[in-house]
C-alpha cells in the first residue's frame, strides 16, 4: 500500500545539466582578458560535460565507493595495486582527454596556461579527488625536461591526452598518469631530511631504498621522487615497471584513511632496490621537483576557486527557491549579504587564480611575469586555499539542514577543502616562500608593486592598504612571525586591484569596503548594509 501524507513542496530543484561555462559570466571574462578567448567552444562543451547529471553522478559514485588496496593476489604474490571504481576511471578520462595535464604543453597558442586552468577550474566544481593526479601529471613536465633522454621517452605518453587504466608497463599504454613522492615519516616541508637513499647502478640508473609517508595516486605509472644519491639529495623517476617488464618493487603498504579527497587513494609506500632514473643534477633534487610544485600550487589556488564557485552555485541555486516565513531567501536581506559575500569571495578568487594562470603562460618570455609568478603563486595558493574551508561552510549553511546532507554536494565540498592548504606546502611553508622570493628574487617585489600601480588613486581604501603593505615589508624585524598578516595583505590588494580594474563598481566596492576596512566583520554575510546585493549575486547565479 502507498501512502501519500503530504504534497513536497518548498524544495528546490536539483541543480543539474547546467552548463559550467556559459553559467559563469566572471570565468568566461577572465578567460577572454587573460588572453585564451581562443578556448571558449571547448570550454563551453567542457562546462556542459561537467554540469552534466551523469558526470555529478560519478563524482558521487567515486566517492561513495572509495578506492582499495590489494598487496597480494590470491597466490600470494605481492601485486600492490589499487582498485578504483569505474566512475573514477570515467572522470579520469573526461579531464585527461580534454587536455588538463596536456593542453598547456601542446597548444602552440598563446594562453595555453590559462585555457587549461580555465578546464581545470570547472572539472574541479564536479569532482576534486581525480585532479590530484591529472595536476601531478599536468606539473611534472617542466622537470622532466630537465634531463633529456626521460623527457623524450615520456613526455609523448603524457601528450597524447589519452587514459589508459591498466596496470602494464607505460611504453605499452595508450597514455599515461604520473605522480610524486617526496613526504617521509620524519619530514614533509623539510624534505631535505629525506632518508631513502639511491645506490648508483650504472650511469643515470640508481637503486633507491626507504619509504614514503605520503604518495597519492599509487596506481600512476611512475613518480617523481627524492632519495639521498653519493651527491646529495636528488630528484628520479621511479617507474611501477621495469625497462624489462617486470614490476618494480614499489610496496604499498596501506592506504590513509582521510578527512576527504576520498576518491583518491593515497598511499605509503616503501621502495627496497627499486629501479630509478636520475632527474635533473645529483644534489639538486629540491631545485629539480621544484618546477613541477610551482605548478601544482597554481592548480591548488585554482581547484579551490572551482570549488568555492560550486558552493555559491549550489547556494544561490536553493535559496533561489526556497522560502522562509513567506519569502524567497533570495528576497530576505540578511541572506543576501550572506549571499553577496561568499560570491564576492569566489569572484575575486576567481580572478586571482586566472591573472596568475596568464602570467604562467607570459613567464617564458617575460621576465616581470615570471618574477610576478615566483612570488604571486605561494600568496594565491595561501590566500585562495585558506579562503575555501570556511566559504564553502557557510555556501552549506545557506541550504540549512540539507546542506548537510551527503546528497547535496556540500559536504564533499566541504571535507574536500582543507587539503588544498596543506599539500605542496602548508599554509606556513607559503607565506615563508613568499619572504623567500622577495628576498632571493627582489623583481618579484617590483612585479607586485607595477602590477598594483595599475589602480594607483583609483581608490583611497586600497591606495591606503597598499601603502600599509609597503611600510609592513620595509620594517624587517620580525617579519617571519608577521608573514601570514603581510602576505594576507598581499592578496586582498592584488584583489582589489583586479575587481577595480574588470568587476562591476558594486563588486569592487563591498569588496574595498569589507576586505580592506579595518573593521571587517569575521564572519560572512558582514557586507556594508548599502551594498548593492543583487549586482553582486545576479554574477553568480547558475
Ligand atoms: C591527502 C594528502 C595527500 C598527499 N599526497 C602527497 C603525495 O602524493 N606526495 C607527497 O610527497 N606528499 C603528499 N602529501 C604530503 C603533504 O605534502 C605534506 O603533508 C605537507 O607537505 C606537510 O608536510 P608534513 O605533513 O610533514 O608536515 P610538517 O612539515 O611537519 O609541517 C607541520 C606544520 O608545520 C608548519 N611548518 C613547517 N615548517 C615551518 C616553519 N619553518 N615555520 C612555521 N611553520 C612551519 C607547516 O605549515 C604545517 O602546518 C599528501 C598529504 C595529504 C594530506
Amino acid at each position: 500500500m502507498i501512502i501519500v501524507t503530504h504534497e513536497v513542496r518548498n524544495q528546490p530543484p536539483p541543480l543539474e545539466n547546467f552548463n559550467a561555462y556559459s553559467s559563469d559570466s566572471v570565468l568566461q571574462e577572465a578567460v577572454a582578458r587573460e588572453g585564451a578567448a581562443w578556448i571558449a567552444e571547448r570550454a563551453e562543451a567542457f562546462g556542459a560535460r561537467i554540469g552534466s547529471r551523469e558526470v555529478l553522478h560519478w563524482g558521487e559514485l567515486a566517492n561513495e565507493y572509495v578506492p582499495r588496496l590489494r598487496t597480494h593476489d590470491r597466490f600470494g604474490h605481492r601485486i600492490d595495486e589499487v582498485e578504483y571504481h569505474p566512475a573514477y576511471h570515467q572522470l579520469m578520462r573526461l579531464g585527461i582527454e580534454a587536455g588538463l595535464s596536456s593542453l598547456a604543453w601542446t597548444e602552440q597558442r598563446r594562453g595555453a596556461h590559462t585555457a587549461r586552468a580555465a578546464l581545470f577550474y570547472m572539472a574541479a566544481q564536479a569532482e576534486a579527488g581525480t585532479n590530484c593526479p591529472i595536476t601531478m601529471t599536468h606539473a611534472v613536465v617542466p622537470s622532466l625536461r630537465l634531463q633529456a633522454d626521460v623527457a623524450a621517452e615520456w613526455l609523448p605518453r603524457v601528450f597524447a591526452a589519452r587514459y589508459d587504466e591498466r596496470f602494464l608497463p607505460a611504453a605499452n599504454k595508450r597514455g599515461v598518469v604520473l605522480g610524486m613522492a617526496m613526504t617521509e615519516k620524519q619530514g614533509g616541508s623539510d624534505v631535505r631530511s629525506n632518508s631513502t637513499t639511491a645506490k648508483r647502478l650504472d650511469g643515470d640508473t640508481f637503486e633507491l631504498t626507504g619509504h614514503k609517508w605520503f604518495c597519492s595516486a599509487p596506481m600512476c605509472d611512475a613518480f617523481l621522487t627524492l632519495a639521498q644519491a653519493a651527491g646529495g639529495l636528488t630528484c628520479f623517476l621511479v617507474p611501477r615497471f621495469r625497462p624489462d617488464g617486470t614490476r618494480n618493487p614499489l610496496y604499498v603498504q596501506r592506504l590513509k584513511d582521510k578527512l576527504g579527497n576520498r576518491s583518491n587513494a593515497s598511499s605509503e609506500i616503501e621502495y627496497a632496490d627499486t629501479w630509478a632514473q636520475r632527474i635533473g643534477e645529483e644534489g639538486r633534487g629540491v631545485r629539480t621537483i621544484i618546477q613541477m610544485v610551482h605548478h601544482t600550487r597554481l592548480d591548488c589556488a585554482m581547484g579551490s576557486a572551482g570549488a568555492m564557485r560550486m558552493a555559491v552555485r549550489q547556494a544561490v541555486h536553493h535559496c533561489s527557491h526556497r522560502e522562509a516565513f513567506g519569502k524567497l531567501l533570495t528576497a530576505q536581506p540578511l541572506m543576501q549579504n550572506v549571499l553577496a559575500d561568499i560570491a564576492l569571495e569566489a569572484e575575486a578568487a576567481t580572478m586571482l587564480v586566472m591573472r596568475l594562470a596568464r602570467a604562467f603562460d607570459d613567464s617564458g618570455r617575460d621576465a616581470s611575469a615570471k618574477s610576478f609568478a615566483r612570488v604571486v603563486t605561494p600568496v594565491a595558493k595561501y590566500w585562495v586555499c585558506k579562503r575555501a574551508p570556511t566559504q564553502i561552510a557557510e555556501a552549506l549553511e545557506c541550504l540549512g539542514g540539507a546542506g548537510y546532507v551527503e546528497e547535496s554536494i556540500m559536504p564533499r565540498l566541504y571535507r574536500d577543502a582543507p587539503v588544498n592548504s596543506i599539500w605542496e606546502g602548508s599554509g606556513n611553508v607559503q607565506c615563508l616562500d613568499v619572504l623567500r622570493a622577495l628576498h632571493t628574487h627582489p623583481d618579484s617585489l617590483d612585479a607586485l608593486v607595477d602590477e598594483l600601480g595599475a589602480t594607483r588613486r583609483a581608490d583611497r581604501r586600497l591606495d591606503a592598504a597598499v601603502a600599509q603593505l609597503q611600510q609592513d615589508l620595509r620594517a624587517t624585524s620580525e617579519l617571519e612571525a608577521r608573514a601570514r598578516r603581510v602576505v594576507e595583505k598581499m592578496a586582498l590588494t592584488l584583489q582589489a586591484s583586479l575587481l577595480l580594474q574588470h568587476a562591476p563598481s558594486p563588486v569592487a566596492d563591498a569588496f574595498c569596503a569589507s576586505r580592506l576596512d579595518a573593521h571587517w566583520g569575521n564572519e560572512y554575510g558582514t557586507l556594508p548594509s548599502s551594498t548593492d546585493f543583487d549586482a553582486i549575486i545576479s554574477r553568480a547565479r547558475p
